[in-house]
């Protein structure tokens, strides 16, 4: 079998770290991204970035558990070489604070994060309307230099990248040997996922270069989570919601918010709005199938719909991805190998 050709449809952070898995795990595939949008018109450029997992109800927690360390682990390397700046990668440490005591006491990513406490009486001072609290030093993505880094380094190594809409996957049959569907939201049109469904999110993205710590209500509907350029503040999660128009009244109540929990971002500036629809399911798709037609066979990989914590997950779930898109092309080889014999 000549080199097989791969097909990512999407480029978030899901499509280009499933490529870039891809080229790593089967160096002789050609790979192409195809993609209605890349950075920075995608979900992913929205994103805070923040490695704080959200729980999947229908994955085990051993499986989030590991996407998330593997994540973790390789972004937690960049961060410590020369590349972290420009891939907009680095630490940073805050509080996660809550009214009430939370059901579980140690999430099941406290040991996966750097030095995981119960926050001090005198850290809680600082949250005279939260009773407990925990500290801990996590990742930050910062997301479009991110997303442009990955790009940079899948062009380094000849992935080919097309804006182009894919309607039906089965039209990349004649092309391609293996597709990986990694559409993001957009897969509920593109193979018709009633499951998976848009929670909108709206964050302000604002110059405060002041604020170093990451501050998140334990509901995780109120943010401040510090960049390298900017601190996000967040946010808003409304299920069904597709749409991608800023509320100016939303805008207020975020920033509002923020300000209760740290009163010095009166003072922030250039404050700009953004909209995003988490891709959310009851767990994330990563399923290998064979798609069938008058005995064509297209062989399938999904690796879409990772909700409200793709950055936490991405590199984790994109090595699974490209592992099942390994068996894909080991399944072609051997059928091509039956045919000849
Ligand atoms: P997307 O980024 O939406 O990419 C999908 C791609 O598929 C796009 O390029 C799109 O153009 C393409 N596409 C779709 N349909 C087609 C088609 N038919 N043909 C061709 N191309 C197609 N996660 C965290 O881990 N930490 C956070 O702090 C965090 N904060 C968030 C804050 C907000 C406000 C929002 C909205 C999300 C946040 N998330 C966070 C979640 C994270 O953004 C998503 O889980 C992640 O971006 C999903 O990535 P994706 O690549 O699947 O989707």
């Amino acid at each position: 079998m000549a080199a097989p050709r791969v097909a990512v449809v999407g480029a978030g952070v899901i499509g280009l770290s499933t490529a870039l898995c891809i080229t790593e795990t089967c160096p002789s595939c050609s790979v192409t991204i195809l993609s209605e949008q890349f950075s920075p018109n995608t979900t992913s450029d929205v994103a805070a970035g923040m490695l704080i997992p959200h729980t999947y109800p229908g994955t085990p927690i051993h499986v989030q558990k590991q996407w998330f360390k593997e994540t973790f682990t390789y972004l937690f390397a960049i961060s410590n070489s020369p590349e972290a700046s420009e891939a907009g990668i680095h630490l940073v440490s805050g509080w996660q604070v809550f009214k009430n005591t939370p059901k579980e006491e140690l999430p099941f990513w406290s040991d996966v994060v750097l030095g995981f406490r119960p926050m001090s009486e005198a850290e809680l001072q600082k949250f005279p309307q939260h009773r407990c609290g925990q500290a801990f030093t996590t990742l930050k993505c910062d997301c479009p230099p991110y997303l442009l880094w990955l790009e940079k380094r899948l062009k380094a190594t000849g992935v080919q990248m097309y804006t182009r809409k894919v309607a039906d996957l089965w039209e990349l049959h004649r092309e391609y040997h293996v597709v990986v569907n990694c559409a993001g939201i957009g897969a509920h049109q593109l193979v018709g996922d009633e499951k998976l469904f848009p929670v909108r999110g709206q964050v302000l993205k604002v110059h405060a270069p002041w604020v170093k710590n990451f501050i998140r209500d334990g509901d995780g509907l109120t943010y401040i989570y510090p960049g390298i350029h900017r601190v996000t503040l967040g946010g808003t999660r409304e299920k069904e919601n597709w749409s991608l128009t800023p509320d100016p009244g939303t805008t207020k109540d975020i920033f509002d918010r923020c300000c209760s929990f740290e009163p010095s971002l009166q003072g922030a500036q250039d404050i700009k709005v953004k909209v995003g629809l988490r891709p959310s399911r009851q767990c994330v798709r990563l399923q290998r199938e064979v798609w069938s037609q008058g005995g064509v066979k297209l062989p399938v990989v999904h690796n879409y719909g990772h909700g409200a914590g793709g950055f936490s997950v991405h590199r984790g779930t994109a090595k699974e991805a490209a592992h099942l898109v390994g068996e894909c092309i080991a399944a072609l080889q051997g059928s091509s190998l039956k045919a000849k014999l």
